[in-house]
């Protein structure tokens, strides 16, 4: 399969992949090209690698916006020997300290799940190899963007990059569209609140991990349905309430909410 460049700003284009219909983000700068996020296989990625050529891209740099293996399983594919790979500090740590496991894990879960996963197992993890810990400035050339830190959310590692200059926010992971957000490694708790501080920077297009980029309000809408899944969640929690009871009824779907709600008692308890 393959996908076709949208134009969301100036010199920023978004890739978005059928298979698992998740979001690669390219920021173009004078002197480097900034590719957010590199799907999951050496093929996939090696059709990316094809796909950058019609933007004209200088030195790459790349940014994982979290571990899970459709956002970093092509590092190695698009990394040359000094290709900065940018992280939060726990992505790295999770991708860094046993590789080969986490390719194992993430084939076996999900190599069944499409034609094209399949290759999961032929996957050589590259680590990031740059972290941040709340806040990183990349230059470009002739344009700066800002990787930002915002707390616990979709994961224990969910970094937002942001380009002031064209007002493009992208949230990976934080922010699903057209598909309900994923919680089995989140902090539901947690990720309202980290949403609604990296959106105080969303001013224009709002770049989500996987489906259509939307605008600031449509972001805003879902930080506020997981406000409430999380306060539902906080409430049953503080009355000892069991978790079907939380689960029976709320926003996104029933298999979601379930996810969500064993996962939010889990980091209450901590
Ligand atoms: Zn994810």
């Amino acid at each position: 399969m393959t996908a076709a460049w949208q134009r969301i700003a100036d010199g920023v284009h978004v890739w978005r992949y059928p298979v698992l219909d998740v979001n690669v983000t390219v920021v173009s700068g004078d002197e480097a090209t900034l590719v957010v996020d590199t799907l999951s296989t050496p093929a996939q990625a090696g059709r990316l690698r094809r796909a950058l050529t019609e933007l004209e891209p200088r030195r790459l740099v790349l940014v994982n916006t979290h571990a899970h293996f459709d956002h970093c399983f092509g590092n190695a594919t698009l990394a040359g020997p000094d290709t900065e790979i940018w992280a939060h500090e726990a992505t790295r740590r999770r991708l860094a300290d046993r590789p080969g496991q986490v390719v194992a894990e993430a084939a076996a879960r999900h190599a069944g799940d499409d034609p094209e996963l399949a290759g999961l197992t032929a996957v050589t993890l590259l680590p990031p190899n740059r972290t941040v810990h709340e806040h990183a400035e990349l230059d470009l050339g002739g344009r700066r963007v800002q990787l930002r830190y915002a707390g616990r959310g979709h994961s224990d590692g969910d970094l937002a990059v942001h380009v002031p200059d064209a007002g493009v926010l992208v949230l990976g992971d934080l922010l699903e569209v057209d598909a309900p957000p994923q919680f089995d490694d989140a902090y539901p708790i947690s990720w309202p609140a980290t949403l609604g501080r990296l959106l105080t920077d969303a001013t224009g297009q709002v770049v989500p991990g996987h489906g259509a980029v939307v605008d600031a309000h449509h972001a805003e809408r879902q930080r506020r349905e997981l406000a409430e899944l999380a306060d539902r969640i906080a409430a049953g929690y503080a009355t000892g309430a069991p978790l079907e009871q939380v689960w029976s009824t709320g926003p996104f779907d029933l298999a979601t909410r379930r996810e969500a709600a064993a996962r939010g008692y889990a980091e209450l308890t901590g």
